[in-house]
């Protein structure tokens, strides 16, 4: 293909929705929203037919030819499919003119079926319908939206011939120069798929063609970027659904890209290639589902690096083999090019010459077709015997030059070795190592290969925001622990930023717990700046734990989200922050498939979150939690029996070091409230910290004052406290300070309560907490958790806990 000089900067972007991008009205709003985004008011869109509408009408030209009865009622569901499509995407008004175009097509295809042997160029005509929809539909969606939009049916511009089709070039490329040059500032929703010979007849670029059709339109329209959307974001270094730690590859090169499909990767097709490389388009492969997800480039450049960048497999190949008795190299090389012509290069091929035997791999597909082509070839070709053996499947190593590297085709041998092997086959441009097995369950061996050519450790940044009790705690645990979780979880943990009020210290390589701990040398940053610089920070995944009691930070956690920055919370604010800051968090992190622990914020190490999780992923419904949240008020309420006032043993408290360092803020019970709530919302329900009923212990005299002040009238408390004390007594209960959560009703409350002397909650060591789940099924009988609820350690425990699990989820 010829190349245009480019007049100035970027030529109209291309970009392709298949069909599972295009699967119902949901669909069609998301890719609207994907183009609205984009900001590229001449963007060409190529789709492929919504859903899985080209297999409907294959199959309605399948039931008509055969006469099957069933083929109207075929016929009316796929226009019930159209119209519910049509209806559900747009509003009555806008639906109404595409409604009657359906109608008119219906018609039309109905006639058409009526004839008793439809020829080729008819079949291709009914199937070119599913194209047609689509673009007629994403136009209006994209000018239900305000966008200037236009359907364009390819058969105006795409001209085509010959069988399989050859593209003519200059006639196309002059056609399209036509239109464009009519609708510049427009975005054109062009149809894949189709193309028309001289006559204007229609014909078809093959199965999955419409990937093609966008890198012909590109090469056309002399386009600079060409982006494919699908349901995965790009090419894995294994299929993602078989091999779950197959990562994304970013970059591919052209030729192992172009390999990777003659090999029969559903996500790249043949095809599609040869025109970027005619061309001067930059190829991208993205997700529509989850843009964010990264992306494949398709890059011109050769990789420096070599070796195997992939594994894949084509679970069901068959062998076409036949025999050549003389001149066999000969007969061998015109074969395969005679085959390549007609698009059925093979998979792989052995030559055989001592048994007279060639043995070629296609998908089944394609096998079926070249099997009829051969048997009609037979006494021209100079073979016989021509058969088909099924049952085999192909598994290949694709990268540059792999094929000469020792150590990979080695492990390439010993894993096939083990499998009962017909023949492998390195390919001769040096870019696949091919082997056809007999057919097993293929997934253990790709595992197997994956695992040992490409484990390397994740690489894993740690954030730090704190270097207050627990930070530090935090910290020598982390440098205890750390080779240990290196090791079973196959990372590579880096310190990356340690941060404190007054700044941070950053170091890509890593810093040392003890220069954190001992010589902490902080430079300020500029926030905004600082985040936007960590979009470069190249490490596999990146975790901040907040071991800050600030509201200030969790402002920035939605910004730490947006760039996949997974958090752990010792720092209550999130987790019980109002119901709208809450719920935009969750979105967030939904969105960007983030992970938030915060096992730390409530019981310190006590597995009550993580239990709570468990009870609902086991399908329990949980209906109350209650008890003692406060180790500084358990502490109290464990000692006050009326031998000394309530103000002593504050003090005393105070002084040890078991409370806030102003005593009111547990007191007050704002801190319980916020345990309550994480609670609460961790169990499913959606609490507001306004819905707590909080009676506090501070009498509001007390609380008016300063802290210093405040410490010297602690005997304030004792009036109220003294009452409350005898209170209980006469009943013959205990006071506890209790946090209650009702499922039901919804009911939320902390503060002191009267509980009976053998209740659970009373024979507690001074500063324990306590956890009483009730559920469908412990519902007499409760779940209790116990234990110390407060500390540095416990709590450095809890935020290391997470750590792990996050990591281990991965
Ligand atoms: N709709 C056509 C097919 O299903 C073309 C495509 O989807 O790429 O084969
Ligand atoms: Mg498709």
């Amino acid at each position: 293909m010829t190349i245009l000089e480019p007049e100035a900067g970027a030529w109209r972007p291309v970009h392709k929705f298949g069909g599972s991008s295009l699967a119902d009205a949901a669909c069609f709003h998301r890719v609207a929203g994907i183009i609205h985004n984009l900001h590229q008011p001449d963007a060409l869109i190529v789709v492929s037919a919504p859903g899985k509408t080209t297999n409907r009408l294959i199959e309605l030209l399948g039931l008509f030819a055969s006469g099957d009865t069933a083929a109207p009622e075929a016929l009316a569901g796929l226009h019930a499919f159209q119209r519910n499509l049509i209806e559900t995407s747009l509003p009555e008004a806008e639906a109404a003119p595409l409604l009657a175009a359906l109608n008119d097509d219906i018609v039309t295809i109905a006639r058409v079926l009526e004839h008793s042997r439809l020829d080729e160029v008819q079949r291709s005509f009914i199937q070119s319908f599913g194209e047609v929809w689509s673009s007629r539909l994403l136009a209006q969606v994209l000018r239900h939206q305000g966008l200037a939009a236009d359907s364009l049916d390819a058969r105006r511009f795409l001209r085509v011939t010959g069988t399989p089709v050859r593209v003519q070039e200059e006639a196309s490329r002059r056609l399209l120069a036509d239109i464009l040059a009519r609708h510049g500032q427009q975005i054109l929703v062009v149809t894949g798929f189709i193309a028309a010979d001289d006559d204007g007849n229609t014909r078809l670029l093959g199965r999955n063609g419409s990937d093609f059709s966008a890198t012909l339109l590109a090469a056309l329209a002399d386009s600079t970027h060409t982006t494919i959307w699908s349901d995965v974001p790009g090419v894995f270094s294994a299929d993602p659904r078989r091999i779950p730690e197959a990562h994304l590859l970013k970059r591919l090169a052209l030729p192992e890209a172009a390999e990777l499909a003659r090999l029969g990767s559903p996500v790249l097709h043949s095809r599609t290639l040869g025109p970027v490389a005619a061309s001067r388009q930059q190829l991208m492969l993205r997700c529509s589902y989850h843009p964010d997800d990264g992306h494949t480039r398709i890059e011109r450049k050769p990789r420096r690096e070599q070796g195997a960048r992939i594994v894949t497999a084509v679970d069901d190949t068959v062998l076409v083999e036949m025999t050549i008795s003389d001149r066999y190299q000969e007969r061998v090389d015109a074969l395969t090019e005679w085959l390549t012509k007609r698009e059925l290069a093979p998979l792989a091929c052995k030559r055989r010459p001592d048994r007279k035997l060639w043995q070629i791999a296609y998908t089944r597909e394609q096998a079926e077709q070249a099997f009829l082509l051969l048997r009609d070839h037979q006494p021209a070709g100079g073979f016989e015997g021509l058969q088909q053996r099924d049952g085999f499947s192909l598994v290949a190593l694709v990268g540059k030059n792999v094929t000469a590297q020792a150590e990979q085709c080695l492990q390439f041998y010993h894993a096939l070795n083990e499998q009962p092997l017909e023949f492998v086959q390195p390919a001769k441009n040096g870019l696949s190592l091919v082997g056809v097995v007999r057919k097993t369950s293929l997934d253990p061996l790709l595992l197997r290969l994956h695992q040992s050519l490409f484990s390397r450790p994740r690489r894993v940044g740690v954030l730090l925001f704190g270097r207050g009790n627990i930070g530090q705690a935090w910290l020598r645990l982390y440098k205890e622990q750390k080779a240990r979780l290196e090791q079973e979880l196959n990372l590579r943990l880096t310190l990356y930023g340690v941060f404190d009020s007054r700044g941070a210290m950053l170091a890509s390589q890593g810093l040392e717990v003890d220069q954190v701990l001992n010589a902490f040398e902080p430079r300020s940053l500029v926030w905004p700046d600082w985040l936007e610089s960590l979009e470069e920070h190249g490490f596999d995944t990146m975790v901040a734990l907040d071991c800050t009691a600030s509201d200030s930070l969790v402002q920035y956690y939605p910004a730490l989200v947006q760039q996949h920055i997974h958090l752990i919370a010792a720092n209550k604010q999130a987790g019980a922050a109002s119901r709208d800051v809450y719920a935009g968090l969750k979105q967030a992190l939904a969105e960007h498939r983030v992970k938030f622990l915060s096992n730390a914020t409530v019981g310190a190490g006590l597995p009550v979150q993580s239990s709570l999780h468990q009870l609902r992923q086991s399908g329990e419904q949980i209906r109350a939690i209650s008890g003692i949240f406060s180790g500084s008020l358990s502490w109290l309420f464990q000692h006050f029996d009326g031998s000394r006032p309530f103000s002593e043993l504050v003090q005393q408290a105070w002084q040890q070091g078991l409370t806030e360092p102003d005593p009111r803020e547990d007191l007050n019970g704002q801190d319980v409230k916020r345990k309550l709530v994480i609670l609460a919302r961790e169990a499913g329900f959606d609490l507001d910290p306004e819905q707590v009923q909080v009676a506090s212990l501070v009498p509001e005299e007390l609380a008016a004052l300063d802290k210093a002040e405040a410490l010297e009238h602690l005997h304030r408390l004792d009036g109220m406290l003294a009452e409350r004390l005898a209170e209980a007594q006469q009943q013959g209960g205990v006071l506890r300070h209790v946090a209650r959560f009702h499922a039901d009703s919804g009911a939320a409350s902390v503060g002191l309560e009267v509980v009976p002397a053998n209740h659970p909650f009373v024979p507690l060591r001074p500063g324990d907490n306590v956890f009483a789940i009730e559920t469908r099924h412990y519902r007499q009988n409760p779940m209790v958790i116990q234990g110390p609820g407060a500390g540095r350690e416990v709590t450095a425990a809890a935020v290391q806990a997470d750590l792990w699990q996050l990591l281990a989820a991965l």
